[in-house]
């Protein structure tokens, strides 16, 4: 009788307790990602019994959690990532943040949270530029059959930290062969699927000498990435290419570079935008990807594009100021 799962909160029962000792703003050049965060923090709590709770605006604290807490345990809890964007005109703006909600809302649905006690928190920090020297650096990536992120009729398409916690050892791995991330990919096939916690897209010239982009389709093995949408809606507003998402497989992309067809490869994610991939080692090899060598024109293209209504450069109701 969880009858309170559907219960809800509003903005207008927020209560705010100010934090006494703010920090000093940290020098912006010494950002590391994660490390530093506001002075206050933002806590929305669920109990059977009661439902959702005022949401609170409070000094940014440790939790207390009960040592039997099943997220501890059998990790069922979920997370989001998004950013918020100082404008040329020194507004904020979110981007696409209704994405962010309703991938979160599935990742819920697919945890049954809430259920027993639950917490919903949102704690935000600075990050500084994903590019610090301002041009794009590419990645090495190790692609190796033997790790699998996510399979069909898992979770991979979901935001669980279940599905990143096990990707650290293969990470490590990575760094062991001096390869920055990881190419996942999956099954007998060798489908390619993700690359670090980024979707993948590939630039390339067809068989049939047409220019496509191409990104695995979401069927269930993929995270449905807000910039992964973004770039497929940008491109097919152009229309200056064929745009498709199907499954890859790691021999077509072999064969295109051996053919000397691929023109790009890049990641995409919140954290970079795009992030071009310079090289693959797979099977004991290193392929050379000639991303950088073309440009890279596309990445460039799209992450100016985006960037652009990210901080108010180009108006669009993508990025509503808050
Ligand atoms: N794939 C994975 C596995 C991720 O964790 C992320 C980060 N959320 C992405 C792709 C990129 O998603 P987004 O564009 O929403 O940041």
């Amino acid at each position: 009788s969880l009858r309170f799962i559907s219960s809800s909160f509003k903005a207008a029962d927020l209560t705010i307790e100010r934090n006494p000792a703010l920090k000093p703003k940290p020098d912006p050049s010494t950002l590391v990602f994660g490390k530093q965060f506001s002075d206050h923090m933002l806590t929305v709590s669920w109990s059977e019994a009661r439902g959702w709770q005022a949401p609170q605006i409070k000094p940014f604290q440790n939790l207390s959690l009960h040592p039997a807490s099943s997220a501890l345990h059998y990790s069922i809890e979920l997370f989001e990532g998004m950013k918020a964007f100082r404008g040329v005109d020194n507004r904020i703006r979110l981007f696409r943040p209704m994405l962010n909600m309703e991938r979160m809302y599935r990742s819920t649905e697919r945890s049954c949270l809430p259920v027993s006690h639950a917490l919903l928190f949102v704690i935000i920090g600075p990050v500084g530029p994903y590019f610090a020297t301002g041009g794009f650096s590419p990645v090495s990536l190790l692609a190796d059959p033997r790790y699998v992120r996510a399979w069909r009729g898992g979770v991979g398409e979901y935001k669980m930290g279940g599905n990143y916690g096990p990707t650290i050892a293969v990470q490590s791995e990575a760094a062991k062969q001096k390869c920055q991330q990881v190419l996942w990919l999956y099954g007998e096939n060798e489908e390619i699927t993700e690359v670090g916690t980024m979707n993948l897209f590939i630039y390339w010239t067809t068989e049939n000498g047409e220019k496509e982009l191409v990104t695995p389709p979401l069927d269930g093995i993929i995270l449905p990435g807000v910039t992964r949408q973004s770039l497929l809606d940008l491109a097919r507003e152009w229309g200056d290419f064929k745009v498709t998402e199907r499954r890859v497989l790691m021999k077509e992309l072999i064969d295109a570079l051996d053919d000397g067809r691929i023109l790009e490869v890049f990641g995409s994610g919140t954290a970079c935008v795009v992030c071009p991939v310079g090289s693959l080692l797979y099977r004991g090899q290193t392929y050379q990807i000639p991303t950088m060598k073309n440009g890279p024109d596309l990445a460039k293209r799209f992450h100016k594009e985006l960037t652009d209504i990210q901080y108010g450069r180009t108006q669009r109701d993508w990025a509503p100021v808050i």
